[in-house]
């Protein structure tokens, strides 16, 4: 049987060689193709690593840029803070220094330290405000003070006071407001004390006495957030009849702190 026959022309030696060539080719390009796509995926996975890295990095930057201007702005807060205290802490006195500002003219002539008059203790709350007259007609502010000052070397009494008011009204400082004085055995430590001078044998105050009194005890409730019923004689605390003529007058007593309510109202302290 002739092969021929059933051979087509093609199906030749030749083209049988040219058939496995093109198989070989088309099986390299496939390897080819494969290669580029393993390549492109192993390109696409490095790009891809690339890209969480940069976005990692971009977040993680954005993050602390916002956590630095947080810090910043935490920074300001607190130095704002810190300088608002600052101001806070300009004290007078122990009194901020705006609030020791408003109080009534007075001469400031503080006594020497001293255990007598003058201990330097600090008074570190003011829960009431004492009034006190001298009990010894006619003598002035400073001649009270010198009695205070004299103190230190006679020895003879425990005894002051942070404000003395004259018969003429001007009011002397002989203590600051931070430290004690000795007026009210019980309560020198908080509580603040101011002596009058006087005239009159009843022991009633002079007007220019009274109007300084009442000009300061409004201020003092008002510097330590007080009102009128934290104003006390020294007879409420201990029975001894200081100042005289209000123990006499308990109603001109009642007045007076009315006198005080009016005062702080007029000048809005
Ligand atoms: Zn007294």
């Amino acid at each position: 049987m002739d092969r021929r026959i059933y051979q087509t022309p093609e199906y030749t030696q030749e083209d049988d060689d040219r058939t496995l060539r093109m198989r070989r080719e088309e099986r390299a390009r496939r390897r080819r193709r494969v290669v580029r796509r393993q390549r492109m995926a192993v390109g696409l996975w490095i790009f891809a690593v690339f890209a969480v890295l940069l976005a990692l990095g971009i977040s993680r930057n954005a993050a602390s840029a916002s956590a630095e201007r947080e810090a910043d702005s935490l920074k300001k807060g607190y130095l704002e803070d810190a300088l608002k205290t600052l101001k806070q802490e300009s004290l007078v006195q122990g009194l901020p220094e705006s609030v020791y500002n408003a109080h009534p003219a007075w001469t400031e002539d503080f006594l020497t330290p001293n255990e007598y008059s003058r201990p330097g203790d600090k008074l570190e709350e003011i829960k009431n405000i004492f009034v006190h007259y001298t009990a010894n007609p006619g003598t002035s502010a400073a001649q009270n003070r010198s009695y205070f000052e004299q103190q230190k070397d006679t020895h003879e009494r425990s005894v002051s006071a942070h404000f003395i008011i004259g018969y003429d009204g001007e009011i002397l400082q002989c203590i600051p407001l931070d430290e004690i004085a000795y007026a009210v055995m019980t309560r020198n430590m908080d509580s603040v004390s101011i002596e009058c001078c006087y005239k009159a044998e009843d022991g009633s105050f002079t007007q220019e006495t009274y109007d300084s009194l009442i000009r300061l005890l409004s201020w003092l409730t008002y510097a330590y957030g007080l009102d009128e019923e934290d104003i006390l004689r020294h007879y409420d605390c201990g029975g001894k009849k200081c100042p005289l003529y209000y123990t006499e007058h308990p109603d001109a007593w009642e007045r007076l702190k009315e006198d005080v309510a009016k005062q702080s109202e007029k000048t809005s302290l």
